[in-house]
């Protein structure tokens, strides 16, 4: 009886913020992946498809380090628990310490995953475009579906999130922004919504929300650039 409950489909879960699954501490590290089974059970008992998760930071430790220490903490996850819900790596800002802000290192971390069909890819528009992942024009979107599919492989994404960036182009800031608002701006997600590679992927805002207009007004635009058959 799960269908007729809920009228969105795909259901996507986010990791509780407070996990690192990239932390050089023992304690911390250990905690989170506990935590993460935890969220991952609750995905699953809520009947979700997917469960978004950061792939953590750790600062002064070299990339491939922290590349490891992900791999070995969602390998032990698993081993707790074998997922049945699908767990989505989201790239992220590469802010101070970040793993992950590269589709490179993305893959890197799969690569390392066993079992790895229940793993995919959730492409954040704004922590791409921080990271250096122009989608301001035709040539930078193509060159994203051309990256995404040369590293992680389409198949695996699964999902994005659709924002826009507070902070210029590379900058390795993670501060989302109204859509169109942002240093991305109308044109790109215009291109992003309508290019083949994304034009039918689930996509999830985490615009800013100060008053209950905001949410509406993203998802009017959004909306407004997506074009008609
Ligand atoms: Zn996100």
């Amino acid at each position: 009886h799960r269908t007729g409950f809920r009228d969105i489909a795909p259901v996507f879960v986010h990791t509780n913020y407070l996990i690192n699954l990239a932390s050089s501490k023992p304690e911390l590290y250990e905690k989170s992946i506990e935590q993460f089974v935890i969220d991952l059970e609750r995905t699953e008992t809520l009947g979700a498809e997917y469960l978004v998760t950061h792939l953590g930071s750790a600062s002064g430790q070299s990339e491939d380090w922290m590349i490891e220490r992900v791999a070995g903490a969602l390998n032990m996850a698993m081993k707790l628990h074998r997922p049945k819900a699908t767990i989505l790596l989201e790239n992220t800002a590469g802010e101070k310490g970040d793993v992950g802000y590269t589709l490179e290192q993305v893959q890197e971390v799969i690569s390392r995953l066993s079992p790895a069909d229940h793993i995919g890819l959730c492409y954040d528009t704004c922590h791409g475009f921080a990271a250096g992942y122009d989608i301001r024009t035709k040539e930078g979107v193509n060159n994203l579906a051309d990256k995404i599919a040369s590293t992680v492989g389409l198949a695996r994404l699964k999902g994005m999130h659709l924002n826009d960036c507070l902070k210029e182009f590379n900058s390795r800031v993670d501060r989302h922004w109204h859509i169109g608002e942002g240093t991305i701006g109308l044109d790109g997600f215009k291109l992003l919504l309508n290019h083949p590679a994304f034009k039918e992927m689930p996509k999830v805002m985490e615009t800013p929300k100060k008053t209950e207009e905001d949410d509406p007004k993203n998802m009017k635009v959004v909306r407004s650039l997506i074009a008609k058959q």
